[in-house]
């Protein structure tokens, strides 16, 4: 395999800040120092540039189906090429179990699908939604032998998805032995269903009340009583997609007192809020994702959380349907809901604008530094699902999955020149500084500029080592 020299950079890593080369080898960084040479390399310079760990994004779903042949538009091959394009190398999505279905088959589907397609590096969280005793029965094996050490439950969508209390409780006992985690969606989905019953009775069908049935309350309630749960049975617990501040209350409170439970947030939450359900007629169903957008109460509570470490991660959720139908059907698009917001796929995509917006909203706003950044996008995901040092930073003997990132230019973020199937974006018009330039996947540049280099299952298959071991 070819050698890499990617010449005078800024290194960037969590705890790092300096000017050096860095040398590739069959895909690892095989030396970091001042003034490396070599003939043969394919030399790189980056002068000017920050020398970045290729982003994780350990949340995102791409061709996954949401029940009544409803589908989100991303395929795990335009998914992960939107991604790449990110500046994210690694994802992390997921593999759902069926009614009667079991964990493995659900994990073996999903590998089958992936293998062919992705473009960049993957692994997946087994979703749970049929705890059964021989579906508990098969974790283990999951952990040790296949590489998945984190669990998927939700406490909403009743009918659908949701699992109970007990069944919360048996698959943490069950995990937490052997390395695993279980990650929550942490809303009460109860009491939600009942909102939206009474909101259909009385004949509020628009998107917004999509908003008004998912209040910030029940999403406080779900995830003081997982993280309780979670203290009870001893295992480390993650929360997805936290939104409200009154979840993130209970995060903070938790971990005051020593106990291990974690938390990430998405750039809609930090960048959104809840005055876009304002919008005129169904435009507003673009912004219809679980949790909601929040108020500015939250987003400040939010910024706070991703300071002081009471949040680990950002992660996009990007869960994707077109706005029309045209391109890709109605059971790929919004317009499936368009009678009533109940029916209103839920996800909003944003795989690729991850580090775009962070670094500009963030490090360049003042609001977190540029060794933190790298921390949330690329070292605590993989050291919290498993993948660490193998991903997640720059050092001798990792991945060399490597992004050059120029944190002057400025650009804007529009679904007329993003590389996902989705035609819309969260955050159409926006001008934001600081682009991604290159990118490597394991030493090869699958992204220069605009330039496409990457291929189709190229991306490998990442088996992960425990979850939630991180404090
Ligand atoms: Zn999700």
């Amino acid at each position: 395999m070819t050698k890499v020299l990617i010449k005078g950079g800024r290194i960037v890593t969590a705890v790092d800040d300096y000017v050096a080369d860095i040398l590739i080898e069959n895909g690892k960084v095989e030396a970091i120092g001042r003034q490396l040479n070599s003939d043969e390399a394919e030399q790189h310079d980056a002068t000017g540039l920050l020398v970045m760990p290729g982003g994780i994004d350990v949340h995102v779903h791409m061709e996954t189906p949401m029940g009544n042949g409803v589908e989100t538009c991303d395929s795990f091959e335009s998914g992960t090429r939107s991604a790449a394009f990110g500046g994210t190398t690694t994802i992390i999505d997921f593999a759902q179990q069926f009614k009667g279905d079991s964990p493995k088959q659900a994990l073996d589907r999903r590998l089958a699908a992936a293998e062919p397609q992705c473009c960049v590096d993957y692994g997946f969280h087994v979703i749970l939604t049929d705890v059964t005793r021989a579906a508990l029965a098969e974790l283990p094996d999951l952990i040790n032998q296949e590489g998945v050490s984190s669990f998927k439950l939700y406490m909403a969508y009743p009918g659908v998805v949701m699992v109970d209390d007990a069944a919360i409780y048996r698959t943490m006992r069950k995990v937490g032995d052997h390395g695993g985690m279980v990650n929550l969606h942490a809303e009460n989905g109860i009491v939600i269903q009942a909102m939206i019953e009474e909101a259909l009775e009385a004949g509020q069908t628009s998107p917004k009340y999509h908003q008004l049935t998912r209040p910030q309350l029940m999403e406080g309630e779900a995830t003081h009583r997982v993280i309780r749960i979670a203290e009870l049975a001893e295992v480390p617990v993650y929360i997805v997609h936290l939104s409200a501040k009154e979840a993130l209350a209970a995060v903070v409170e938790a971990r005051d007192r020593g106990i291990p439970a974690f938390a990430e947030t998405c750039p809609h939450y930090l960048f959104l809020d809840q005055s876009e359900y304002d919008r005129p007629g169904f435009e507003s169903a673009k912004y219809v994702m679980t949790p909601p957008l929040r108020n500015h109460e939250c987003q400040h509570a939010l910024w706070r959380g991703l300071r002081f470490d009471d949040l680990q991660i950002v992660s996009t959720d990007h869960c994707p349907f077109c706005f029309n139908e045209n391109a890709y059907g109605i059971l790929k698009s919004k317009q499936y809901g368009k009678d009533s917001f109940a029916k209103i796929p839920n996800g909003a995509p944003g795989v690729e604008f991850r580090l775009s917006l962070l670094y500009d909203g963030g490090v360049n706003a003042g609001r977190i530094t540029l060794n933190r950044f790298v921390q949330l996008t690329a070292t605590a995901p993989a050291k919290m699902f498993g993948l660490f040092p193998q991903k997640g930073t720059i050092a001798v003997g990792s991945d060399a999955d490597i992004v050059l990132f120029d944190p002057h230019q400025r650009h804007t973020l529009s679904a007329s020149t993003h590389h996902s199937n989705v035609d819309y974006s969260l955050f159409e018009g926006r001008s934001v500084q600081g682009k991604v330039q290159k990118v490597f996947l394991r030493g090869e540049l699958i992204v220069d500029g605009e330039i496409w280099l990457g291929r189709a299952g190229m991306g490998r298959y990442l088996s992960r080592a425990a979850s939630g071991r991180i404090l």
